[in-house]
Protein backbone atom coordinates (compact mmCIF):
# COMPACT_ATOMS: atom_id res chain seq x y z
CA UNK A 1 0.00 0.00 0.00
CA UNK A 2 1.77 3.66 -0.69
CA UNK A 3 -1.23 5.26 0.66
CA UNK A 4 0.49 8.31 2.18
CA UNK A 5 0.26 9.41 5.71
CA UNK A 6 -0.70 12.70 6.35
CA UNK A 7 -0.73 14.59 9.70
CA UNK A 8 -1.43 10.90 11.21
CA UNK A 9 -3.60 9.99 9.24
CA UNK A 10 -3.16 6.93 6.53
CA UNK A 11 -4.90 8.11 3.37
CA UNK A 12 -8.23 5.90 2.49
CA UNK A 13 -8.16 4.98 -1.34
CA UNK A 14 -11.76 3.96 -1.07
CA UNK A 15 -12.97 7.56 0.37
CA UNK A 16 -10.88 9.29 -2.79
CA UNK A 17 -8.68 10.64 0.18
CA UNK A 18 -6.19 12.49 -1.67
CA UNK A 19 -5.83 16.03 0.98
CA UNK A 20 -4.69 19.07 -0.51
CA UNK A 21 -1.53 20.28 0.76
CA UNK A 22 -0.42 23.51 -1.71
CA UNK A 23 -0.60 26.59 0.16
CA UNK A 24 -1.32 28.48 -3.06
CA UNK A 25 -3.67 26.78 -4.44
CA UNK A 26 -5.68 26.29 -0.92
CA UNK A 27 -5.81 30.09 -0.61
CA UNK A 28 -6.96 30.68 -4.70
CA UNK A 29 -9.49 28.37 -3.78
CA UNK A 30 -10.83 30.04 -0.48
CA UNK A 31 -10.60 33.11 -2.62
CA UNK A 32 -12.97 31.60 -5.52
CA UNK A 33 -15.30 30.44 -2.71
CA UNK A 34 -15.71 33.77 -1.13
CA UNK A 35 -16.97 33.00 2.04
CA UNK A 36 -19.38 34.91 3.90
CA UNK A 37 -22.01 34.83 6.95
CA UNK A 38 -24.94 35.86 4.88
CA UNK A 39 -24.69 32.09 3.26
CA UNK A 40 -24.91 28.81 4.24
CA UNK A 41 -21.47 27.79 3.77
CA UNK A 42 -21.19 24.12 3.31
CA UNK A 43 -18.21 21.90 3.18
CA UNK A 44 -18.51 18.28 1.30
CA UNK A 45 -15.30 16.20 2.33
CA UNK A 46 -13.67 18.32 4.97
CA UNK A 47 -10.86 15.47 5.56
CA UNK A 48 -7.69 17.17 7.58
CA UNK A 49 -9.31 20.65 7.32
CA UNK A 50 -6.99 21.92 4.52
CA UNK A 51 -9.98 24.23 3.05
CA UNK A 52 -11.62 23.70 6.50
CA UNK A 53 -9.62 25.70 8.27
CA UNK A 54 -8.69 28.78 6.22
CA UNK A 55 -12.52 29.19 5.29
CA UNK A 56 -14.08 28.95 9.21
CA UNK A 57 -11.03 31.70 9.69
CA UNK A 58 -13.51 33.89 7.88
CA UNK A 59 -16.69 33.20 8.99
CA UNK A 60 -18.54 32.32 12.50
CA UNK A 61 -20.13 28.45 11.33
CA UNK A 62 -19.16 26.06 8.80
CA UNK A 63 -21.47 22.79 8.14
CA UNK A 64 -19.26 19.94 6.56
CA UNK A 65 -20.30 16.57 5.26
CA UNK A 66 -17.54 13.85 6.04
CA UNK A 67 -17.94 9.91 5.60
CA UNK A 68 -14.75 9.13 7.47
CA UNK A 69 -16.15 8.35 11.09
CA UNK A 70 -12.05 8.67 12.08
CA UNK A 71 -11.66 12.13 10.19
CA UNK A 72 -15.04 13.36 12.26
CA UNK A 73 -13.66 12.70 15.34
CA UNK A 74 -10.59 14.49 14.83
CA UNK A 75 -13.09 17.84 13.50
CA UNK A 76 -14.61 17.46 16.84
CA UNK A 77 -11.45 17.23 18.98
CA UNK A 78 -9.81 19.85 16.48
CA UNK A 79 -8.88 23.06 19.37
CA UNK A 80 -10.40 26.01 17.21
CA UNK A 81 -12.42 24.27 14.37
CA UNK A 82 -14.93 22.22 16.99
CA UNK A 83 -16.95 25.54 18.05
CA UNK A 84 -17.12 26.85 14.17
CA UNK A 85 -18.61 23.20 12.80
CA UNK A 86 -21.90 22.14 12.78
CA UNK A 87 -20.71 18.20 11.61
CA UNK A 88 -22.67 15.44 10.03
CA UNK A 89 -21.28 12.02 9.44
CA UNK A 90 -22.35 10.40 6.26
CA UNK A 91 -22.83 10.07 2.71
CA UNK A 92 -22.91 13.47 0.76
CA UNK A 93 -24.75 11.63 -1.82
CA UNK A 94 -27.39 10.34 0.73
CA UNK A 95 -27.49 13.55 1.83
CA UNK A 96 -30.77 15.75 2.51
CA UNK A 97 -29.16 19.34 1.77
CA UNK A 98 -32.64 20.90 2.17
CA UNK A 99 -31.90 20.47 5.97
CA UNK A 100 -29.41 23.20 5.95
CA UNK A 101 -31.70 26.26 4.52
CA UNK A 102 -32.11 28.73 6.91
CA UNK A 103 -34.44 31.73 6.12
CA UNK A 104 -34.04 33.57 3.72
CA UNK A 105 -30.18 32.50 3.17
CA UNK A 106 -28.80 30.43 0.38
CA UNK A 107 -26.28 27.67 0.42
CA UNK A 108 -22.13 27.81 -0.76
CA UNK A 109 -20.86 24.70 -1.35
CA UNK A 110 -17.67 23.38 -1.85
CA UNK A 111 -15.13 20.56 -1.38
CA UNK A 112 -12.27 18.84 -3.22
CA UNK A 113 -14.58 15.55 -3.59
CA UNK A 114 -13.76 12.22 -3.72
CA UNK A 115 -13.36 11.92 -7.95
CA UNK A 116 -15.01 8.23 -7.35
CA UNK A 117 -18.57 9.93 -6.87
CA UNK A 118 -17.97 13.59 -7.88
CA UNK A 119 -20.61 12.64 -10.86
CA UNK A 120 -23.28 10.91 -9.14
CA UNK A 121 -22.94 13.86 -6.56
CA UNK A 122 -23.45 16.73 -8.88
CA UNK A 123 -26.49 14.75 -10.14
CA UNK A 124 -27.48 14.84 -6.10
CA UNK A 125 -26.84 18.53 -5.62
CA UNK A 126 -28.62 19.82 -8.96
CA UNK A 127 -31.56 18.60 -6.94
CA UNK A 128 -30.80 21.24 -4.78
CA UNK A 129 -29.93 23.89 -7.39
CA UNK A 130 -32.77 26.64 -5.81
CA UNK A 131 -31.41 26.41 -2.46
CA UNK A 132 -27.52 27.11 -3.47
CA UNK A 133 -25.89 30.49 -4.49
CA UNK A 134 -22.55 28.70 -5.68
CA UNK A 135 -20.33 25.76 -6.08
CA UNK A 136 -16.74 25.50 -6.20
CA UNK A 137 -15.43 21.90 -6.74
CA UNK A 138 -12.05 20.25 -6.62
CA UNK A 139 -12.57 17.54 -9.67
CA UNK A 140 -10.89 15.49 -12.19
CA UNK A 141 -9.92 17.84 -14.94
CA UNK A 142 -11.61 15.74 -17.12
CA UNK A 143 -14.75 16.20 -15.47
CA UNK A 144 -14.35 19.49 -15.60
CA UNK A 145 -13.71 19.84 -19.61
CA UNK A 146 -17.21 18.03 -19.44
CA UNK A 147 -19.26 20.28 -17.40
CA UNK A 148 -17.73 23.30 -19.61
CA UNK A 149 -18.07 21.77 -22.54
CA UNK A 150 -20.06 23.24 -25.89
CA UNK A 151 -21.80 21.47 -28.46
CA UNK A 152 -19.46 19.96 -31.30
CA UNK A 153 -16.87 18.68 -28.22
CA UNK A 154 -15.91 15.48 -27.62
CA UNK A 155 -16.18 15.98 -23.92
CA UNK A 156 -19.74 16.97 -24.74
CA UNK A 157 -21.92 14.88 -23.17
CA UNK A 158 -25.03 14.03 -20.69
CA UNK A 159 -23.35 15.69 -17.78
CA UNK A 160 -22.60 18.77 -19.60
CA UNK A 161 -26.22 19.10 -20.66
CA UNK A 162 -27.63 18.16 -17.06
CA UNK A 163 -25.04 20.95 -15.70
CA UNK A 164 -25.65 23.52 -18.04
CA UNK A 165 -29.24 23.11 -18.00
CA UNK A 166 -29.44 23.76 -14.01
CA UNK A 167 -25.67 25.71 -13.85
CA UNK A 168 -23.60 28.48 -15.57
CA UNK A 169 -20.52 26.14 -15.38
CA UNK A 170 -16.99 28.64 -14.79
CA UNK A 171 -13.38 27.12 -14.70
CA UNK A 172 -11.65 28.22 -12.24
CA UNK A 173 -7.70 26.92 -11.86
CA UNK A 174 -6.10 24.07 -12.75
CA UNK A 175 -4.23 21.94 -10.45
CA UNK A 176 -1.42 19.61 -11.08
CA UNK A 177 -1.13 15.94 -8.87
CA UNK A 178 2.04 17.08 -6.81
CA UNK A 179 -0.73 19.83 -4.67
CA UNK A 180 -1.86 16.78 -3.30
CA UNK A 181 -0.74 14.26 -0.36
CA UNK A 182 -0.89 11.41 -2.13
CA UNK A 183 -0.50 12.77 -5.33
CA UNK A 184 -4.00 11.49 -7.21
CA UNK A 185 -2.99 9.69 -10.68
CA UNK A 186 -4.71 12.44 -13.18
CA UNK A 187 -4.85 15.93 -13.31
CA UNK A 188 -7.36 18.29 -11.25
CA UNK A 189 -9.46 21.38 -11.70
CA UNK A 190 -11.65 23.35 -9.61
CA UNK A 191 -15.08 24.54 -11.21
CA UNK A 192 -17.57 27.11 -9.94
CA UNK A 193 -21.14 26.58 -10.68
CA UNK A 194 -23.51 28.74 -10.57
CA UNK A 195 -26.81 27.53 -10.17
CA UNK A 196 -29.46 29.89 -12.43
CA UNK A 197 -31.88 32.00 -10.30
CA UNK A 198 -34.34 32.26 -13.72
CA UNK A 199 -33.45 29.38 -15.76
CA UNK A 200 -32.66 30.46 -19.41
CA UNK A 201 -34.46 27.13 -20.64
CA UNK A 202 -37.15 25.55 -18.55
CA UNK A 203 -38.05 21.79 -18.48
CA UNK A 204 -41.95 20.66 -17.62
CA UNK A 205 -40.41 17.81 -15.95
CA UNK A 206 -36.46 17.04 -15.13
CA UNK A 207 -37.23 13.70 -14.87
CA UNK A 208 -37.89 13.25 -18.44
CA UNK A 209 -34.83 15.21 -19.47
CA UNK A 210 -32.54 13.19 -17.88
CA UNK A 211 -34.23 10.05 -19.16
CA UNK A 212 -34.07 11.72 -22.69
CA UNK A 213 -30.35 12.78 -22.70
CA UNK A 214 -28.93 9.58 -21.21
CA UNK A 215 -30.97 7.89 -24.03
CA UNK A 216 -29.54 10.19 -26.20
CA UNK A 217 -26.00 9.94 -25.50
CA UNK A 218 -26.63 5.99 -25.06
CA UNK A 219 -24.59 5.56 -28.30
CA UNK A 220 -22.62 8.97 -29.11
CA UNK A 221 -21.63 7.54 -32.74
CA UNK A 222 -25.30 7.33 -33.72
CA UNK A 223 -27.39 9.82 -35.05
CA UNK A 224 -30.13 11.41 -32.85
CA UNK A 225 -33.32 9.76 -34.90
CA UNK A 226 -31.82 6.56 -33.89
CA UNK A 227 -30.74 7.17 -30.42
CA UNK A 228 -34.57 8.92 -29.73
CA UNK A 229 -36.46 6.41 -32.14
CA UNK A 230 -39.54 5.47 -29.57
CA UNK A 231 -39.29 8.48 -27.63
CA UNK A 232 -39.46 11.53 -30.78
CA UNK A 233 -40.20 10.75 -34.60
CA UNK A 234 -39.11 13.07 -38.09
CA UNK A 235 -42.34 14.76 -37.77
CA UNK A 236 -41.37 16.18 -34.28
CA UNK A 237 -37.88 16.89 -35.44
CA UNK A 238 -39.27 18.81 -38.17
CA UNK A 239 -41.38 21.05 -35.73
CA UNK A 240 -38.37 21.78 -33.55
CA UNK A 241 -36.51 22.54 -36.12
CA UNK A 242 -33.83 20.01 -35.31
CA UNK A 243 -31.86 18.16 -37.55
CA UNK A 244 -31.98 14.23 -36.59
CA UNK A 245 -29.15 13.45 -38.74
CA UNK A 246 -26.94 14.98 -36.09
CA UNK A 247 -25.33 13.47 -33.58
CA UNK A 248 -26.10 13.59 -29.55
CA UNK A 249 -23.53 16.14 -29.02
CA UNK A 250 -23.82 18.80 -31.64
CA UNK A 251 -27.28 19.27 -29.80
CA UNK A 252 -27.34 22.62 -27.56
CA UNK A 253 -28.68 22.36 -24.55
CA UNK A 254 -31.55 24.69 -25.29
CA UNK A 255 -32.78 21.89 -27.95
CA UNK A 256 -32.60 19.23 -25.56
CA UNK A 257 -34.65 21.22 -23.08
CA UNK A 258 -36.99 21.67 -25.77
CA UNK A 259 -37.11 17.81 -27.16
CA UNK A 260 -37.53 16.94 -23.80
CA UNK A 261 -40.52 19.72 -23.66
CA UNK A 262 -42.02 18.25 -26.76
CA UNK A 263 -42.20 14.69 -25.74
CA UNK A 264 -43.75 15.66 -22.64
CA UNK A 265 -46.19 17.65 -24.27
CA UNK A 266 -47.35 14.45 -26.05
CA UNK A 267 -47.12 12.34 -23.11
CA UNK A 268 -49.44 13.66 -21.59
CA UNK A 269 -52.11 14.66 -24.52
CA UNK A 270 -52.20 10.85 -25.16
N1 LIG B 1 -11.01 18.53 1.81
C1 LIG B 1 -9.83 17.72 2.08
C2 LIG B 1 -8.64 18.31 1.35
O1 LIG B 1 -8.87 19.09 0.42
O2 LIG B 1 -7.51 17.98 1.68
C3 LIG B 1 -10.05 16.27 1.72
C4 LIG B 1 -10.33 15.98 0.27
S1 LIG B 1 -10.39 14.26 -0.14
C5 LIG B 1 -10.12 14.36 -1.89
C6 LIG B 1 -12.10 13.81 -0.11
C7 LIG B 1 -12.76 13.82 1.25
O3 LIG B 1 -14.12 13.39 1.10
C8 LIG B 1 -12.16 12.87 2.27
O4 LIG B 1 -12.09 13.50 3.50
C9 LIG B 1 -13.14 11.68 2.30
O5 LIG B 1 -13.12 10.97 3.51
C10 LIG B 1 -14.45 12.40 2.06
N2 LIG B 1 -15.50 11.53 1.46
C11 LIG B 1 -15.35 10.46 0.64
N3 LIG B 1 -16.53 9.97 0.24
C12 LIG B 1 -17.48 10.77 0.82
C13 LIG B 1 -18.90 10.77 0.80
N4 LIG B 1 -19.58 9.87 0.07
N5 LIG B 1 -19.54 11.72 1.51
C14 LIG B 1 -18.86 12.65 2.24
N6 LIG B 1 -17.51 12.69 2.30
C15 LIG B 1 -16.82 11.77 1.60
Amino acid sequence: MSNKVHLGHTARKRFGQNFLTDEGVISSIVGAISPDNDHVMVEIGPGLGALTEPVADIIDNLTVVELDRDLVERLKAHPILKDKLTIHQGDALQFDFTQLAQDGKKMKVFGNLPYNISTPLMFHLFEFAEQIETMHFMLQKEVVLRLSASPGCKAYGRLTVMAQYYCQVVPVLEVPPGCFTPPPKVDSAVVRLLPYEQKPWPCKDVTVMRHLCTTAFNMRRKTLRNNLKGMLDDDDFAALGIDSTLRPEQISVEQYVAMANLFIDKSTAN
